[in-house]
């Protein structure tokens, strides 16, 4: 290599640390695996799109072929933690490398301070073409990108606005799945082919209220699926769940969220309705009013027969949305096969957090509890990834950022709170710490889940709830993955108590987040 040849910006330090990086991250008994030294990278990213509903994580019921392959070319993680379990957050971590307190986007409807450094700027300088589409959620146009058209904040599934990078307003016919997939494509093909690229594809889907694509209504109405064995969870010994407002039963809405009379002419109702073409609105109302306010009207139902009527409907609406977004995942599989740039391209599948289907008798996220915690996530990249492999480490979103860094041979800057866990994907003995600090803001609105921190390790949870109250959890992973069980102050568990607590403070104070030492060190026994 000619070093005289290089770009200026590419010189000194840069060069020294770009070296350490590659370096770092490839120890040398992987030298014999000569990945591509700068690969392209496709990041796929839904929202609330929960391994529960995806056949490769064991769902008997859920049609997921195209996640499911990505996972059988490449690897699949069981224990990625997402730092604060909603939708905003979660991407401005992406972007940034670091946790809620750090980057300032602690909850949503909040704008997103772009006068911050994100990762993508990295890429760039390393000579990547970068783009997003679809949803981003972060109220402002971060820098980065030299592409960008995604949605103003949720878009709709039907006829969705998008934005772009001069900041102008288009709508496109069409759903929205479909057209995040087609704007993508489109992107792929005018590129300048002599550059790698990191293309960020985001979905609305599986976001509330979980309209279907046309061709997917009814995908599921012959399956009846089994109700959750906590779905009558009565919150025993947590008091915050005992207040939360995010129920199936209490919460969910027949009109809103399952869809039953919707008021399709409302002047001032859901913008959905009123976007739909004819050929969108004869379909979607002849299933909605024609049959399922149909049946909710004819079986007259209340009590438990009402809630698990809802669940069903909740399910059917959720897994059928699902469909389109794994549709277009394959379209996008094919897209590189056909172009030939399958084998130079990393393709991830991810979703900005998990989601409870029916667990605890749950909609939504936000919990440190597993089903919200973690996040399905699947990575292909030939020639470097054995294809099958099955990650248990844990791992978090905060560590996104420097693993993509790393798998692009760019430097990784300062002021990152996370680590590449590429050496983890490549099976190599890579002194993991499997621990991952997680805080959680929103409160009280939308869903009365009160604020808090944590840890989860690979085998317990600790968290502090503050706000209205003030205690402390402790699950044991192993023996109550659903974490049903707070062995908090339980007697036999005060060793590891401590242990936790001590490991948590450490989290705390190296991720310099000073509220949450504040709340730590006034913590009640
Ligand atoms: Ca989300």
């Amino acid at each position: 290599m000619n070093i005289t040849s290089l770009p200026a910006w590419l010189t000194g330090t840069v060069l020294l640390a770009l070296l350490l990086s590659i370096a770092t991250a490839f120890s040398p008994e992987e030298e014999k695996i000569t990945p591509p030294a700068r690969p392209n990278i496709i990041f796929i990213i839904s929202d609330d799109h929960t391994s529960q509903a995806i056949s490769a994580y064991g769902s008997k019921l859920a049609k997921t072929p195209n996640i499911d392959r990505i996972a059988r070319e490449g690897a699949i993680l069981y224990n990625n933690i997402i730092s604060n379990s909603i939708c905003g957050p979660s991407r401005a971590t992406l972007l940034t490398g670091k946790f809620s307190h750090t980057n300032g986007y602690k909850f949503n409807e909040k704008v997103f301070d772009i006068n911050q450094p994100v990762f993508p700027e990295e890429l760039q300088k390393n000579g990547y073409q970068t783009a997003w589409v679809g949803k981003m959620h972060l109220g402002s146009l971060p820098h980065g990108f030299d592409y960008l058209n995604i949605l103003p904040g949720h878009g709709s599934y039907y006829n969705s606005d998008f934005v772009n990078s001069q900041n102008q307003t288009k709508r496109y016919t069409g759903y929205v799945t479909d057209v995040v997939t087609q704007l993508s494509t489109e992107w792929l093909d005018r590129r300048d082919p002599n550059k790698p690229f990191f293309l960020v594809v985001g979905h609305k889907a599986t976001h509330r209220e979980w309209l279907p694509a046309i061709e997917d209504l009814g995908a599921y109405d012959n399956v009846t699926f089994p109700i959750p064995p906590t779905f009558y969870d009565n919150y025993e010994g947590r008091l915050a769940a005992q207040k939360q407002d995010m129920s199936i039963d209490k919460t969910m809405r027949l009109k809103e969220d399952l869809k039953v009379h919707v008021d399709y002419d409302a002047p001032n109702g859901n913008l959905t309705y009123t976007r739909f073409t004819p050929e969108q609105r004869t379909p979607f109302y002849n299933y909605y009013e024609g049959k399922v306010s149909k049946e909710f009207d004819e079986k007259k139902l209340s009590g438990k027969a009402l809630v698990e009527w809802k669940y069903q409907r909740y399910m059917r609406d959720y897994l059928a949305t699902a469909n389109s977004l794994d549709r277009n995942i394959g379209k996008l599989l094919d897209y590189l096969d056909k172009t030939g740039l399958a084998k130079n391209t990393v393709v991830i599948y991810t979703s900005d957090q998990g989601f409870y289907l029916g667990e605890h008798g749950w909609f939504d996220k936000r919990w440190i509890y597993e089903e919200s915690l973690k996040t399905p996530f699947v990575i292909r990249y030939p020639g470097v990834i054995k294809p099958g492999t099955q990650v248990r480490n844990v791992v978090s979103n905060v560590d996104w950022a420097p693993t993509l860094l790393s798998l692009t041979g760019t430097a990784i800057p300062g002021g990152l709170q996370g680590k590449s866990f590429l050496p983890v994907l490549t099976g190599q003995k890579a002194n993991w710490q499997d621990q991952a600090y997680y805080h959680y803001y929103e409160y009280p609105e939308p869903h009365h889940v009160a604020p808090h921190f944590g840890l989860r390790t690979d085998r317990y949870t600790i968290a502090r709830f503050y706000g209205p109250d003030n205690f402390w959890e402790l699950y044991d992973i192993q023996k109550d993955p659903h974490n049903l069980k707070n062995l908090y102050g339980q007697k036999g568990y005060e060793k590891i108590t401590a242990s936790l607590k001590a490991q948590l403070r450490e989290h705390i104070v190296r991720n310099k987040d000073d509220e949450a030492l504040k709340l730590f060190e006034s913590s009640p026994q």
